[in-house]
């Protein structure tokens, strides 16, 4: 069986593993497995909100979050982003009708106060109603496939499609990694295992024995809805005073795609044509002069990592063993956070950086597809 020795194994190909791979393999010989397509897990499934909230990071943290991104975007931060498209360079904080919505979005405007600016809309420029309250957020959203491509274009051939067959440990310390794809079988050896795989960390946890929470994932549902003729990116307060954040894309078939999420909508019905119609009052009384009637509606399930604290902290989560290593961002935004902090413990467990191109031999993975782009979806009126 072929067997290659390397600096670093990364397990993982959404936003953490590819950002990381980025910084890393200037200096050292660095392999990425992903067992599916790249993205596929909660990056593309994400709306692509650069957005630094102070109550988790602090106001200084979050403004330098959001300088991060900018030098990154431009092409003079730690990764070279200048390919990415930015979907919108603003964020619109929305209301829906009601006094508690009005409240909260003024709130939450006072919130992100730490970021470059909050301004009040004079002049709306979505169809709102009239006498709604809205701002706008100097944030971007971003395209996350063009995010994902422009991180991982230049790196292809360390970015394999495989699966874990098993770990290989020597004494506490994990030696290797036997990875298949088909009939094809290789042991990858490494002085530094990284595990930025979301829901996939858990089997990581479990094979380098570190205490696991609980319950590790949670469900939750997005909609969508196609044919939407203005665009919204940023978040949306309902009446309740929940929120909502939407990003909007251009659809082939003509208008937008509105993209919808947010753990309250797991509690506004028990079933998905209960929540598309509830839904649709909702958009109706917001937006008064819109027509949502041609419009077609979806569902997104997926399961989101959960672990037992995170309710309240809402900080990445690292848990070290040994030469390896098991991450979580808290959302796409602090990635960056995240990746300072692994990238420098990384270079001080490696001892010699090999500088040989590695040949596993496998395929290279491929890009995942955004929720709407899947072509068993099922949409209603
Ligand atoms: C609906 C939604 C909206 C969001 N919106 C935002 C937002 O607007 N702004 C924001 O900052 N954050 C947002 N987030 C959070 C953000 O998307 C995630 O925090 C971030 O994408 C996590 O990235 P990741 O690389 O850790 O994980 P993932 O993107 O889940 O990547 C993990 C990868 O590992 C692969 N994998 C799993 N198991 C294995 C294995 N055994 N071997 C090899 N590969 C494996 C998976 O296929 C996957 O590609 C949102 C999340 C959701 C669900």
């Amino acid at each position: 069986m072929k067997k290659v020795k390397a600096n670093i194994v990364i397990v993982g190909g959404g936003i953490a593993g590819l950002w990381m791979l980025n910084r890393l393999n200037k200096k050292y010989s660095v392999v990425l497995i992903e067992n599916e397509a790249l993205g596929s897990g909660q990056t593309l499934y994400s709306q692509g909100l650069i957005l630094p909230r102070s109550q988790e990071v602090g106001d200084v943290t979050g403004r330098r979050i959001q300088k991060v991104w900018r030098d990154c975007l431009n092409g003079f931060g730690d990764v070279d982003l200048r390919t990415s498209k930015i979907i919108s360079d603003a964020q619109t904080l929305v209301a829906s009708k009601g006094v508690l919505a009005r409240m909260s979005n003024f709130m939450k405007s006072f919130k992100y106060k730490h970021l470059e600016d909050v301004e009040v809309y004079q002049e709306p420029t979505i169809p709102v109603e009239k006498e709604g309250q809205f701002y706008q957020l100097k944030a971007d959203v971003l395209d996350m496939r063009s995010v994902l491509e422009s991180l991982a274009k230049h790196h292809m051939r360390d970015i394999y499609k495989a699966d874990i067959e098993e770990y290989l440990h020597e004494g506490t310390k994990l030696k290797a990694l036997k990875l298949k794809q088909g009939g094809h079988h290789v042991v990858v050896e490494s002085d530094v295992f990284i595990f930025t795989a979301g829901k996939g960390n858990l089997r990581a946890l479990q094979e380098l024995g570190i205490k696991r929470p609980q319950k590790m994932t949670k469900e939750q549902t997005s909609l969508m809805v196609k044919s939407v003729p203005f665009a919204l990116n940023g978040a949306y307060t309902l009446s309740n005073g929940e929120n909502m954040y939407v990003s909007s894309h251009a659809s082939s078939e003509g208008g937008y795609i509105w993209y919808i999420s947010g753990p309250w909508l797991n509690k506004l019905a028990e079933t998905d044509l209960d929540r598309i119609r509830k839904m649709k009052q909702i958009v109706k009384d917001t937006f008064s002069d819109i027509s949502f009637e041609e419009c077609l509606w979806s569902a997104v399930h997926y399961a989101v990592p959960q672990q037992e604290d995170w309710a309240t902290t809402k900080r990445h989560k690292v848990y070290y063993s040994g030469n390896s290593v098991v991450a979580w961002p808290a959302n796409l935004t602090t990635v960056p956070l995240l990746a300072d902090e692994i990238v420098t413990w990384a270079k001080s467990s490696v001892k010699k950086p090999l500088v040989q191109d590695l040949d596993l031999g496998f395929p290279q993975a491929s890009y995942g597809l955004y929720p709407w782009e899947s072509p068993e979806r099922n949409w209603h009126r």
